[in-house]
Parts: structure tokens; C-alpha cells; sequence
């Protein structure tokens, strides 16, 4: 790689997380030439120097050159206009506009758009799955969903598009962070996997749960089920409310792969079982995983400015 590689069509995508940030460089058909990843420093400065290192990584990957555009996925409140940033709280930033682009601007020189992580990401699944039609269901920590809708992402009038996490679907269940009682994230999400099915050591829970429910292990199988039933109920709103081509799963817990689609398909065929009208929707075959490994919200970051 040279420095004639600096072509205008390579951008640079950072998707800042809680407890990473991972960065890539891409060319315009979202095809990586780089990467890198260091654990996230919170509050501004913290965000903004572990920025600059990935960026640094990348750079040496690439014999100092980088792109001239960087795009960032970051949790929180995005405004766009300002490229700032706030309400991320498990990023260390409250209430104060932190305005991310252009504190990252002033350091690189490049042109820096701030886009909300799960927009990020679900752009990222539309370049690499090739679907102008599509919901994204993000199983990491919560649930949420994001949408590209005949090519054009739909972030929503407020930013809250796709929130279904917090649709209540028992009305006796547990309190939720944001205020309601039994919202569908409080089963169906990384942190609810998790809660129902601990994992010491290195094999993270959706994969040591799927692996003991594969074999034989009943309260895994009941685990298991739990979880997937959960999942296929937010796979159904989304069928239900913007009948997409595809419904893509992605975010942490999808890194356990095939069972998982496995499972959520089955629970789908079951809640089809009793209902032509649903059976004819055919949700589950509409379930699809992106390649593993890839990062989806750098990949979406760094080429959403093409979404307009
Ligand atoms: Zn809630």
C-alpha cells in the first residue's frame, strides 16, 4: 500500500463503544484494507485520545496515509448538523453537547460526521449484505432495531427509530430502566442471555449457552428457547410493521452464528404454526447473519455520508 492508495473513494469508520473502539479503513463497496481496536478511555478526552490512537494504527497499516473522510458510530444523542455528541452514559458523557467532530477534525485534518452507532451499524449491514431493504436487529446489550427502507435510512423523526426494546410485552414484568414494566429487551437482549445464562471465562454466554443447549443440557434448551422466543417477537414487529426484504441480526450475541439463527427461526415457524396469515409472511426466511468478524458499525461509519 502506498500513498497513491489515498484515493478520494477510501474512507476511514470508527465505532466507538463502551469498552472498544474499533476502527477500518474501506474502499466504496465497503471492502476493509485495515484495522484496528483499543479499549475505550470515557469522558471527552478520554474518547477523543483512544480516537486518535486507532486512528494512528490505522494509519501505520496504511504507511501514514489516511483517508480524508472519517465517519463515527458513537452511542448516545447524535446531532448531526453539529457533529456533537451527548446522554452517552457509559461512555462517561451527560448532558453537554461534546462536539466530537470537529475536537477530531482540529487533530487529523480530515472531514469527521458523527452518526448514532446503531445508524452506523445498520448501514454497514446494508453495504455488506447488499439489501436496500432491510431491518437491523441489534442484539448487544439492549435490543433496538435500525432500518434502511428501499436504499434511504430512516433514523426517525426524534432519532428513535426502531427503539422496539421498550415495547412492553408483559405488563406484569420487571421494572425497565426507562420507566415501563416487562419491555421486550428484559428477555430478549445480550444483557437479559446473559442474566439467564452466566459464563466464566473466555466463551462468551450466547455461545456457551447455545453450545450446552446443543448438548442436551434441558435448562439450556429452556434458556435457549426463552431467548429465541424473544427475539422472534421482535423479528414479527418489524415484519409487521415495515414488511422489510431482509431482517439482518447482528450486535454481540450474533457472534454465536448459525444456532442462533437456527433457534430464532424455529421459534418463528412455531409462532407460524397457528397462523396462515404469518406463515404466508415467511419471517423466517428472511432471517440473515452478515459474515462474522467484520466490523459492521466502522464499515457503516465510514461510507454513511453516502446515505445523505
Ligand atoms: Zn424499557
Amino acid at each position: 500500500m502506498n500513498g497513491d492508495m489515498r484515493a478520494s473513494d477510501m474512507r476511514a469508520g470508527l465505532d466507538i463503544g463502551a469498552t472498544k473502539i474499533l476502527g477500518a479503513v474501506v474502499d466504496a463497496d465497503g471492502t476493509v484494507v485495515a484495522q484496528s481496536r483499543q479499549d475505550t478511555r470515557p469522558g471527552p478526552d478520554g474518547i477523543l485520545n483512544t480516537a486518535t490512537t486507532v486512528l494512528d494504527l490505522l494509519a501505520a497499516v496504511l504507511d501514514g496515509a489516511l483517508p480524508s473522510h472519517i465517519g463515527i458510530g458513537i452511542p448516545g444523542i447524535v446531532d448531526r448538523d453539529r457533529g456533537a455528541v451527548s446522554h452517552a452514559v457509559n461512555l462517561g458523557l451527560g448532558g453537554d453537547w461534546f462536539p466530537l467532530a470537529a475536537r477530531l477534525a482540529a487533530r487529523t485534518g480530515a472531514t469527521v460526521v458523527v452518526e448514532n452507532d446503531l445508524n452506523a451499524a445498520t448501514w454497514g449491514a446494508h453495504v455488506l449484505s447488499g439489501a436496500d431493504d432491510l431491518a437491523y436487529l441489534s442484539l448487544g446489550t439492549g435490543l433496538a432495531a435500525g432500518f434502511v427502507l428501499s436504499g434511504t435510512l430512516r433514523r426517525g423523526a426524534h432519532g428513535a427509530a426502531g427503539e422496539i426494546g421498550h415495547v412492553p410485552i408483559d405488563p406484569d414484568g420487571a421494572l425497565c430502566s426507562c420507566g415501563q414494566r416487562g419491555c421486550l429487551e428484559l428477555s430478549a437482549s445480550g444483557s437479559a442471555l446473559t442474566a439467564a445464562w452466566p459464563s466464566a471465562g473466555e466463551v462468551p454466554p450466547a455461545v456457551a449457552l447455545f453450545a450446552a443447549a446443543a448438548a442436551g443440557n434441558p435448562a439450556a434448551v429452556t434458556a435457549r428457547d426463552r431467548f429465541a422466543a424473544g427475539v422472534a417477537d421482535a423479528v414479527r414487529m418489524l415484519g409487521l410493521a415495515v414488511d422489510p426484504v431482509a431482517i439482518i441480526i447482528g450486535g454481540g450475541v450474533a457472534h454465536a452464528g448459525e444456532p442462533l439463527r437456527a433457534a430464532v427461526t424455529a421459534a418463528l415457524r412455531a409462532q407460524a404454526a397457528t397462523s396462515p396469515f404469518l406463515a404466508a409472511l415467511d419471517l423466517a426466511g428472511r432471517i440473515r447473519l452478515l459474515p462474522d468478524r467484520l466490523p459492521v458499525g466502522a464499515i457503516g461509519a465510514a461510507l454513511i455520508g453516502n446515505a445523505g
